[in-house]
């Protein structure tokens, strides 16, 4: 399956802030939409990803003056990114060796989507049930 097909579902909307938007209002962003990370843009050219993660990592570390701090201390710049044409399953894997959990998708150089684990392991569960109710129906000569 394409990553097209995990948009055309789930929709392009993309969470964007500022690099020197406030990490409480990151978390602002983070609940209003109940979502993990947000992609943080300078004048709509992507320039790093943050998520709850290095919120966590970084209170840990600095405290509540973190709140204060610009997205930029805490974001990572070097995104990794995938296109609509890449599969499900390649993404899949990339997110499990690399350990992240989010990734921006691209088309024509434009971020025109996000997928999660989350999106990726519903639509790999849908495959499966469909496989498995195309079986039986072979199986019951259906
Ligand atoms: P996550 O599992 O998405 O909460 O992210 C875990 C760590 O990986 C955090 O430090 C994120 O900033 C970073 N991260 C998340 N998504 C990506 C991505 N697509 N490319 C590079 N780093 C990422």
């Amino acid at each position: 399956m394409l990553i097209s097909t995990i948009l055309r579902a789930k929709g392009p909307e993309v969470v964007s802030i500022a690099p020197d938007a406030t990490i409480a209002s990151l978390l602002t962003e983070l609940a209003r939409h109940d979502i993990g990370a947000v992609v943080v843009a300078r004048q709509e050219t992507l320039i790093g990803i943050v998520s709850e993660r290095d919120v966590v990592r970084h209170l840990h570390r600095r405290g509540s003056e973190l709140l204060d701090a610009p997205v930029a201390d805490i974001m990572t710049a070097d995104v990794v990114t995938c296109t609509t044409e890449d599969t499900v399953e390649e993404i899949s894997e990339h997110m499990t060796r690399r350990r992240f959990r989010h990734v921006p998708v691209t088309s024509g150089g434009r971020l025109v989507g996000i997928v999660s684990i989350g999106d990726l392991v519903k639509s790999r569960l849908s495959g499966l049930e469909d496989d498995r109710a195309r079986l039986e129906a072979y199986i019951h000569g259906g």
